[in-house]
């Protein structure tokens, strides 16, 4: 079986995605890139996150032809190819439906940042990817266009996608993303939130990559 130790790790994270509520049943994807072989393993598609098993994860090319594996790839393969693609300073794509961070995509209102531990992650505010049926080659196409060289979108009436250096970057940003969107939501409804500052987000950030970089790398 090809890769195991990194279709061990993708497994592990996607669990952690269904353990955290980020996703339920079946919903969201994520996939991760083999540095040196350039392959994608990416999620299933209806993956049962309880019982999910590195045999079960799907291996494609970066054009996204299946190259090993026994189920359908995820629906969204489309879009974590052509990502892969264009960026190559990233190797992981998660996609969530995390219902704070997804309640943004149905109000059509970025999220800015409100939380220190969400600006490392996230290093600017969330847009908003306006709706199409996703699992085309046109929702791709749009949702890599509203993400340009940034770390989140949330996609309209549907959910959210991250993208990380590795794993723990990608479930770590999913995470502060729907923290902030939570935290924010609550503290609209006690006072006026005041926003952090997009250069001191940025500064955050910055600094974020570069110690994350240094543990994924080693
Ligand atoms: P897949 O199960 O095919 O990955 O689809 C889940 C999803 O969330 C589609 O957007
Ligand atoms: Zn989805």
């Amino acid at each position: 079986m090809y890769n195991i130790e990194l279709r061990m790790e993708l497994v592990s994270y996607a669990k952690k995605m269904y353990e955290s509520h980020l996703v339920q049943a079946t919903q969201g994807n994520v996939s991760i890139r083999d540095r040196k072989s350039g392959l994608i393993c990416i999620t299933p598609s209806g993956a049962d996150y309880q019982t999910l098993t590195a045999e079960d994860i799907v291996v494609v090319d970066e054009e996204g032809n299946v190259v090993e594996g026994k189920w359908r790839p995820s629906i969204e393969t489309p879009l974590h190819t052509l990502i892969l693609r264009r960026r190559r300073d990233i190797h992981c794509v998660m996609h969530t439906h995390s219902p704070y961070a997804t309640a943004f995509g149905v109000v059509y209102e970025k999220i800015p940042i409100v939380l220190s531990d969400s600006a490392l992650c996230l290093g600017g505010e969330v847009p908003i990817a306006p709706y199409r049926m996703s699992g085309t080659t046109e929702f791709a196409e749009g949702i890599a266009e509203v993400l340009g060289d940034g770390f989140a979108v949330i996609w309209g009436n549907h959910g959210v996608m991250v993208v990380g250096v590795g794993l723990a970057q990608a479930f770590a940003a999913a995470h502060a993303l729907e923290d902030n969107a939570k935290v924010y939501t609550i503290a609209k409804q006690i006072g006026n939130p005041v926003l952090l500052a997009a250069e001191e987000v940025k500064k955050l950030h910055a600094f974020w990559m570069q110690n994350y970089r240094q543990r994924e790398l080693e």
